[in-house]
């Protein structure tokens, strides 16, 4: 019942609708119409004045042909650079970029998808329940679009979320993860007529990094330092040092002793040299997400799955996405995997038949939500 040349087609119209973070203006009219077609009412939340954006999110409600509980389909609109002028090379089943913008995969392979799921039930007349469908802005960026998403304007308690790669998964759990922004203030003095009298943030930092685990800490969590700018000059004891870092972890214990124990590196590095100081602020990104695989929402997937005579598996993503704000925010979300490949490079790949197979979970997960 799902169309591939249909899906590939809107797919190949989207990826071509230029959409950074806080410019889905474009993409969202197109899709408000594709979805106002359809007979679903469509609105958007107040998203945009929040994150200082073209568009809030937006939010479609498709009345159901059962009286069952409402479900939700979610995808994000945004994409990150280079993303603009996308220009698809088709080759058989894969569509890839022309390797100067990533493809767009992700997440339009997501939005494409539950279109294509939308218009099968509307047309073919399959059963199916009140569906919610939210196209987020801004997830590249922080996954801000679902922090502000205006959640009353919501019917649906539980559904998918469509952003990862395999086909075959249902991501169930994620990480929670703090993004860390350290100055180490230290004097600045002449290097050559009088280095006693300066303190050098850059041996401070030095010496607290040298000190402290990074990288993989253990199975649940990592850490890293990404970034270190700092100094003015070789003849200018350097007084200051910008570093950002992160701590992720599926476990909340464990991400936040992480994130103490890299703050107590910076705090003891900066004792050892009286006169200098630290800032260390922590910004909760967002926060682990762990759906158990007898939830209503993962028992229906792996059901749809059977039903088509394959698995699905729940798997752990060693990044976040919108399930994890919207799990945090009180639905049961899980992530399925839509095809696309490679993301954030310009080597970015989709198979068309992933991206079909994934539709067409999504329709016999629909189908099986109508009739509880
Ligand atoms: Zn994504």
């Amino acid at each position: 019942m799902i169309q591939r040349d249909r899906l590939l087609a809107l797919f190949l119209e989207l990826i071509r609708i230029d959409s950074l973070s806080k410019r889905e203006g474009r993409i969202a009219q197109r899709l408000a119409s594709e979805l106002e077609g359809l007979g679903a009412k469509v609105t958007f939340d107040d998203a945009a004045a929040k994150v200082g954006g073209e568009v809030g999110n937006l939010i479609a409600h498709v009345p159901g042909t059962s009286k069952a509980p409402p479900l939700l389909l979610c995808a994000h609109m945004d994409t990150v650079s280079p993303g603009e002028g996308v220009k698809p090379v088709i080759e058989d089943d894969v569509v890839r970029s022309d390797g100067t913008t990533v493809l767009g995969g992700d997440d339009k392979s997501g939005v494409a998808i539950v279109c294509e799921c939308v218009r099968v039930c509307r047309e073919r007349g399959v059963p199916h329940p009140p569906i919610d469908v939210v196209f987020t802005i801004c997830e590249e960026i922080g996954l801000q679009g679902a922090k502000y998403l205006d959640i009353g304007k919501l019917r649906a308690k539980r559904g998918l979320v469509f952003d990862s790669d395999a086909v075959g998964l249902a991501f169930t759990r994620a990480p929670g993860a703090n993004h860390l922004e350290i100055v180490v203030h230290g004097r600045a003095a002449h290097a050559g007529m009088a280095p006693e009298k300066g303190i050098s943030a850059i041996r401070i930092a030095a010496e607290a990094i040298a000190a402290m685990r990074l990288g993989r800490i253990d199975a649940e969590t990592t850490a890293n330092f990404g970034r270190i700018v700092g100094g003015r000059a070789t003849n200018i004891i350097p007084d200051e040092v910008r570093i950002s870092g992160e701590a992720r972890s599926h476990d909340a214990g464990k991400l936040a002793a992480q994130t103490e124990h890299m703050k107590a590196c910076f705090v003891e590095a900066a004792a050892r040299h009286p006169g200098a100081r630290v800032e260390f602020a922590v910004d909760a990104a967002y926060e682990a997400m762990s759906v158990p695989d007898d939830s209503a929402i993962m028992r229906l997937v792996s059901a749809a799955a059977e039903k088509l005579g394959r698995t699905i598996t729940s798997a752990a993503m060693g990044g976040g996405c919108d399930a994890n704000v919207l799990n945090r925010r009180g639905l049961e979300v899980v992530n399925l995997g839509t095809g696309m490949r490679e993301i954030h490079t310009t080597s970015e790949w989709l198979r068309v038949s992933d991206m079909v197979a994934a539709a067409e979970v999504t329709l016999a997960v629909i189908e099986l939500a109508a009739a509880l």
